[in-house]
This record gives C-alpha cells, sequence and structure tokens, in this order.
C-alpha cells in the first residue's frame, strides 16, 4: 500500500466509518507522515462532533419561505418587464419592417388590384415582392425571434 491509498482512506479511518486492514495497519505503522495525517483528521472529526448544531429560531422555516416568495416575486416582475419591453420593440421593428417592405415595393396598391383580379394580381404582387425578400426574412426572424423569447419566458416563469 502506497501513501496516495492510504490518503483516500485517512478520512473514513478517522471517522471510524472503515475498519483498517492488516495492510493498512502495517503502512501506518511504518510511515510516520500516514501516522500524522490521521492524527490530525481524527482531531479535527472530534471537534467537528463536538460542535452543537445550533437551533434555529421557531420562525426560521416561514420567515424563509415567506422572503423567497417575495424575491422570486420581484425577480418574475423583472423578468416581466423586461420581456414585454422585448416583445414591444420587435413587435415595433416587425411594424415597421412591414411598412417599409409594404410601402418601397408598392404592394399595398397590388394588394387591392389583386382582390379585384385574383390570380394576375397575385403573381406579380409576387414578382414585385421577390427584390424585397431579405425585408421579409427580417421581419419573419425578428417575429420569430420575439415569439421564442416569449415561449421561453412563459415556460421559465411556469415553473
Ligand atoms: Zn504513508
Amino acid at each position: 500500500m502506497t501513501c496516495t491509498e492510504l490518503d483516500d482512506l485517512i478520512e473514513p479511518l478517522a471517522a471510524g466509518d472503515v475498519e483498517p486492514s492488516a495492510e493498512v495497519r502495517a503502512h501506518l505503522a511504518a510511515c510516520p507522515s500516514c501516522t500524522a495525517s490521521l492524527a490530525l483528521a481524527t482531531r479535527i472529526n472530534r471537534v467537528l462532533i463536538a460542535q452543537v448544531a445550533p437551533v434555529p429560531r421557531p420562525d426560521f422555516t416561514a420567515a424563509l419561505v415567506a422572503r423567497m416568495r417575495r424575491e422570486r416575486w420581484r425577480s418574475e416582475q423583472m423578468l416581466d418587464l423586461t420581456f414585454n419591453f422585448a416583445v414591444g420593440l420587435v413587435a415595433m421593428i416587425a411594424i415597421v419592417g412591414l411598412w417599409v417592405a409594404f410601402s418601397s415595393t408598392g404592394l399595398g396598391a397590388v394588394g387591392a388590384v389583386a382582390l379585384n383580379a385574383a390570380g394576375h394580381a397575385l403573381a406579380e404582387s409576387a414578382a414585385h415582392a421577390a427584390p424585397q425578400a431579405s425585408i421579409y426574412m427580417v421581419t419573419t426572424l425578428g417575429l420569430v425571434t420575439g415569439l421564442f423569447v416569449w415561449w421561453w419566458a412563459e415556460r421559465g416563469l411556469g415553473l
């Protein structure tokens, strides 16, 4: 048995959780370093056992639970506020993006025509919309991000 192997056994030996084998006893008899470690661990263990666990006040649990509820409520309010601000911002960006996309492509006017002459006007509006695909994509991404944040926040609060 080496000192390193015995090192893992010092703590359970000092606590009396493990009975020393003949091999351990032989090493301890021959090795002053491990004997000193065991003596120190045994002293520490005795000091720890002698410690009296503090008795909590009778209202400790109730006060702790009340404080946890209060702190959780505050953090939920903060999360709610941040979430609403983020969703508002994303919605505003999406609306502005859609407005820019519609006004720059003339899609609004084409849309009115499309109501009258369905098939042809729809194809035309799609052709008009094609160059603005990046704006639609950014807007859609913003919307999806907002919805994801919403879903995530709702799930987080539901714990
Ligand atoms: Zn040793």
